[in-house]
């Protein structure tokens, strides 16, 4: 039984975002919102390396049951 993984982007691991904002879902979802997160919030300018960048700060969600 394969559910999607589900991925989470903690913005508390951007030390200098001061952000307590965590994002889960699909890579695509985390992505999606978390690129429109730091250029709304951040003052990130949008890059097609950005997107690259946060993916580096996506975890693998563990279930716990
Ligand atoms: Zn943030």
């Amino acid at each position: 039984m394969a559910e999607p993984k589900r991925f989470v982007m903690d913005c508390r691991l951007n030390p200098s975002a001061k952000c307590s904002l965590t994002l889960a879902g699909t890579e695509q979802e985390v992505l999606d919102l978390a690129e429109y997160h730091v250029i709304h919030k951040h003052g990130f300018h949008k890059a097609p390396q950005l997107r690259e960048q946060l993916k580096s700060f996506l975890k693998e969600e563990l279930l716990v049951r």
